[in-house]
């Protein structure tokens, strides 16, 4: 069994904590929001009175915050943890917050001898209830095999991704992927609708090809990722389809602003003389030039 301070028992933390209660730990958590702490007390979760208490004398402190001013203001604020922390805590971050503040956040508090590690968590809500989080770990291999059993409590996808740090990166690359696929993906179906197609028969389609399988599965390991830029399907075509697109979309009157950014990118890629290589090419221009 081991001690663990919970700070932030909000709407992931709450759920969090009471699986690592069931594991049979003794947690002890802190909230600015008292209640959300009294709510707790049925999980057998023994409610602490500052932030600081909360983390004195555990083996783990784990927070669960909105951002990174709330980390940053936990740590080395007026009433901050810092100093609190024992060197045998390991200290937990498992708020998304940014990547460069996890890293300063960890170089402080090494300069004190308290380790850290980064775990954002990935999913929703009702995911922390059944414990069935994606967490993404950023930490010292040693550190990492420390709080496994702990994270295993709260996630059935448990990702070490590199040291402290790495855990926000990837959830960030992550998220910026799923979220601006979904502009892509609004637009071509709005731009289906104006175009009078079925909607539910255009999204079966693209569930066939890669607009719905997404490159990371389909092309880029069988292309650009393995060096091969010979064309499946080349650059220059898929701009002429882009343009058609676009122009379509004009005509029309749908949005497609997504469709305008492609296009550009793709003008400059052949421009640079990418033409005739294959599409996942844009990848190796970008980085390269
Ligand atoms: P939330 O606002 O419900 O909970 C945050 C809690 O932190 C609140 O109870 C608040 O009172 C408390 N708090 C803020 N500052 C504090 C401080 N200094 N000391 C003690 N307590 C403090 O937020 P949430 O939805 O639980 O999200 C937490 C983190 O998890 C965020 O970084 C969020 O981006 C991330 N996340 C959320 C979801 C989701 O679906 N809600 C999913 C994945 C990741």
């Amino acid at each position: 069994m081991s001690k663990i301070g919970f700070i932030g028992v909000g709407t992931m933390g709450s759920p969090m904590a009471r699986n690592i209660a069931r594991g049979g730990h003794d947690v002890q958590a802190f909230d600015l929001n008292g209640q959300a702490v009294a709510a707790l007390a049925d999980a057998g979760i023994r409610p602490a009175a500052t932030a600081a208490e909360a983390a004195s004398g555990k083996d783990f402190v784990i927070s669960m915050l909105p951002n990174s001013q709330h980390v940053e203001g936990l740590l080395f604020g007026p009433e901050g943890i810092a100093d609190a922390l024992g060197r045998n805590t390991l200290y937990v971050d498992m708020s998304t917050i940014a990547p460069t503040v996890t890293r300063t956040v960890a170089a402080r508090l090494a300069d004190k001898g308290i380790s850290m590690v980064d775990a954002p968590v990935g999913r929703q809500q009702q995911h922390a209830v059944e414990g069935k989080l994606l967490i993404m770990v950023g930490g010292a291999e040693s550190d990492v095999a420390r709080v496994r059993p702990i994270l295993d409590l709260m996630g059935d996808t448990i990702i070490h991704c590199g040291p402290v740090g790495s855990g926000g990166a990837m959830k960030i690359v992550n998220n910026f992927m799923s979220i601006t696929i979904n502009l892509a993906a609004a637009e071509a179906l709005i731009l289906g609708e104006k175009a009078g197609l079925d909607i539910e028969l255009a999204r079966k389609v693209m569930l066939g090809t890669v607009a719905g399988q997404g490159h990371f599965g389909t092309t880029y390991p069988a292309k650009v990722l393995k060096g091969d830029l010979d064309p499946g399907f080349m650059i220059d075509l898929a701009a002429k389809d882009l343009g058609l697109a676009v122009d379509f979309a004009e005509a029309l009157g749908a949005p497609l602003d997504s469709g305008k950014l492609a296009r550009e990118k793709y003008a400059e890629a052949s421009a640079a003389g990418r033409g005739r290589q294959d599409w996942t090419a844009l990848y190796d221009y970008l980085r390269k030039g």
